[in-house]
């Protein structure tokens, strides 16, 4: 078998290398991926510095993955080589479980695979996935468009279309960075009335080529009483990593809005009474399963949502990774396979 090339990390908190192996075969539920680009999440840092415990090293990161079949293993049915699929950081699931029965596959009880943490993901050439974690690739869009969709996207997108708000109602976006660009994009193409929340007068020009209808610059204002003034949010996304941004923000909540987190913050301070007298709530989002990262690039490829994205070879992905790390990359990073 030829040897293809990946960038893994040896041990944890160990450098990204670029290495060489053997191309591997699918086994069972398997496919065989030839990957054409892999974005760069700063979850990958899960791997990179041994977050979680049992990680078997070494290791592949990469969970924003977009390439094309190229080999099923048994027992596959409904995929074939030559289809277009992403995988993202939900990296399989039973289907057995109570989990998966009751319709929650994104808590499976038996398989917590997730691609490039429990198995190698895509900073390679070739990957093996389970085929419970594929999503369909629209045609009109390119790898290196989808790729950031895989999960900076499915995370903004599954959590705004489960967020209870409608078309009309207003939902503010906290943060427009990697996370938030795309939050706003998807929130003014689902018919809400749009409000940006992030420090600065120069971002509002950017707030405003997404699609914004308002800007909140939380550096010169109280972005509370900035969103109270337009009525109070039903749902504020927050994609800033920053609890005392969370903290500002929450007494902008209208009545039964809810703090939707999906950025993570080292701690978060919530005052009570804001959600007992105006049953408000606190909630935290996972990204989703396939079907909802094929939903995210469907509606993206529908309605124009794209990710902007900094671009990069797989041999350079360790100066990729530290310009992610540095939270200067406007606003994704991709790794490109070439040939
Ligand atoms: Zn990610
Ligand atoms: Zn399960």
């Amino acid at each position: 078998m030829p040897n293809m090339r990946v960038v893994q990390v040896a041990r944890p908190k160990g450098p990204l290398e670029l290495a060489e192996r053997e191309i591997p075969e699918p086994n069972a539920g398997q496919v065989r991926i030839k990957v054409h680009a892999c974005g760069v999440c700063h979850s990958d840092s899960v791997t990179k510095e041994g977050l979680l415990p049992n990680i078997a090293y070494p290791r592949v990161p990469g969970h924003e993955v977009i390439g094309t079949i190229d080999a099923v293993g048994p027992a596959v049915p409904g995929w074939r080589p030559g289809q277009r699929v992403g995988v993202g950081w939900h990296g399989g699931n039973c289907g057995y479980c109570d989990a998966c029965r009751g319709g929650d596959a994104f808590a499976c009880e038996t398989e917590t695979l997730v691609t490039g943490v429990t198995h190698d993901g895509g900073y390679a050439e070739y990957m093996i996935a389970p085929a419970t974690a594929l999503a369909r690739v629209p045609d009109d869009l390119s790898a290196v468009e989808a790729a950031p969709l895989m999960c900076a996207g499915i995370t903004t997108f599954n959590a705004l279309r489960n967020s209870g708000a409608r078309p009309g109602e207003t939902v503010a976006v906290l943060g427009i960075g990697g996370l938030g660009h795309l939050g706003v994009q998807f929130a003014v193409k689902m018919g809400f009335r749009t409000v940006a929340i992030a420090r600065g007068e120069d971002k509002a020009p950017l707030a405003r080529k997404l699609g914004a209808h308002h800007y909140i610059d939380s550096a010169a204002e109280d972005p509370a009483a900035a969103l109270q003034k337009l009525g109070g949010a039903r749902v504020i996304l927050a994609t800033a990593a920053s609890g005392a941004a969370m903290n500002a923000v929450q007494g902008g909540l209208g009545i039964r809005g809810t703090l939707l987190i999906v950025g993570v913050p080292d701690s978060l301070n919530i005052n009570p009474l804001p959600l007992i007298f105006g049953s408000r709530s606190v909630q935290g989002w996972y990204s989703g399963t396939s079907i909802d990262s094929q939903q995210t690039l469907a509606f993206s490829a529908l309605t124009g949502v794209r990710s902007m994205n900094e671009f990069y070879p797989l041999a350079r992905a360790p100066e990729a990774y530290d310009r992610m790390m540095s939270g200067r990359a406007r606003f994704r990073v991709v790794l490109t396979m070439g040939e």
